[in-house]
């Protein structure tokens, strides 16, 4: 993960290290490496743009610190900066005061929203909550299952929308605003203290299915919206997330597929065009491939 990005900007840093003092023209060669090894990363231009000016002006203003040479300066001022655009500080989740707290999963089709859902219910139920996953996805023939599939690894139940499947946790209808109301209901009924809702999603970002999504979100009022995004979709990231943002008004971020050998480029910039934060990380297809996130560890990953 990152490991382009990372070798090129140590790369750049190798030649700050040592120097006594760096001339204005030493920063601007490290600024114009720092642009192209982001660009190269996939990172949004404006991301860059911001990133490296801020860097630039920082590194050429005032900051002198007692401890650390120039270089090292220099490093820690980037290092600050992947921070703020990761998003700054650890945003935790936010449980509701009176229970159930309902998470709901928005993205595209693929993303992994439904493997998702799976992974924050066990984390969920190991930290002693008694989760229980609800299935919107009525879109994919298959995706119902698939829930169900992955509420059997967290061992957790899945309120499920088709007849037949399940007779204990069996919604009355297929329409799947009405399958997400009557999935809190059953929350309240059962006493399970967090609601993850699935929702449905497409190829490419597609008007019908905003609208579900936002309907669905007006109709369970949801403590939390997370929009799950592949990390490795590059470019599109961008675009897909400012389409969700403004369908959903999502609350936070979760980053998948951060296990695959993703440029860097998604994580970089979605928190920062979007300014939600990123939640949560999804790192493998096995259950336990979860964490959450904190923009100063995936900082220190990359500049490691
Ligand atoms: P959904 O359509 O958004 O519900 O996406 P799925 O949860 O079905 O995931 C799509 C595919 O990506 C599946 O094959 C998952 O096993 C895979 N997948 C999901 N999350 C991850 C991850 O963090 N890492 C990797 N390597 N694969 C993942």
């Amino acid at each position: 993960m990152f490991t382009s990005l990372s070798d090129r900007l140590s790369e750049t840093f190798k030649n700050l290290r040592g120097k006594g003092r760096l001339s204005e023209a030493d920063i601007d060669a490290t600024v114009r490496e720092i642009r192209r090894a982001l660009l190269d990363a996939d990172v949004a231009v404006a991301v860059v743009r911001e990133f490296t000016s801020r860097v630039k002006e920082r590194a050429l203003g005032s900051e002198v610190s007692q401890a650390l040479n120039p270089g090292q300066q220099v490093v820690k001022i980037v290092n600050d900066e992947l921070v703020r655009i990761l998003g700054g500080n650890t945003r935790r989740l936010n449980l509701a005061k009176n229970p159930p707290t309902v998470i709901m999963l928005a993205g595209l089709q693929g993303a992994g929203k439904t493997t998702l859902a799976g992974k924050m219910a066990k984390w969920l139920k190991g930290q002693g909550h008694s989760p229980v996953l609800v299935a919107c996805d009525l879109q994919r023939p298959n995706a119902v299952k698939q829930l169900q599939v992955n509420g059997e690894r967290a061992q957790v139940p899945v309120f499920a929308p088709h007849p037949g499947v399940s007779s204990e946790f069996e919604a009355s209808t297929g329409d799947p605003v009405a399958v997400a109301a009557e999935g809190i209901e059953y929350a309240k009924q059962k006493l399970h203290d967090i609601v993850i809702v699935d929702t449905a999603g497409r190829l490419g970002v597609d008007a019908e299915l905003m609208q579900q999504a936002a309907d669905i979100r007006a109709a369970i009022q949801p403590d939390e919206v997370l929009f799950v995004i592949d990390a490795m979709i590059g470019q599109d990231a961008v675009n897909t997330a400012l389409a969700f943002n403004e369908g959903v008004d999502f609350t936070g971020v979760v980053l998948s597929k951060l296990d695959g050998d993703t440029r860097g480029g998604a994580a970089l910039s979605v928190a920062h065009v979007t300014g939600k934060p990123i939640m949560f990380a999804s790192t493998g297809e096995g259950i336990g491939d979860f964490e959450q996130f904190h923009p100063d560890r995936m900082a220190n990953r990359i500049l490691d």
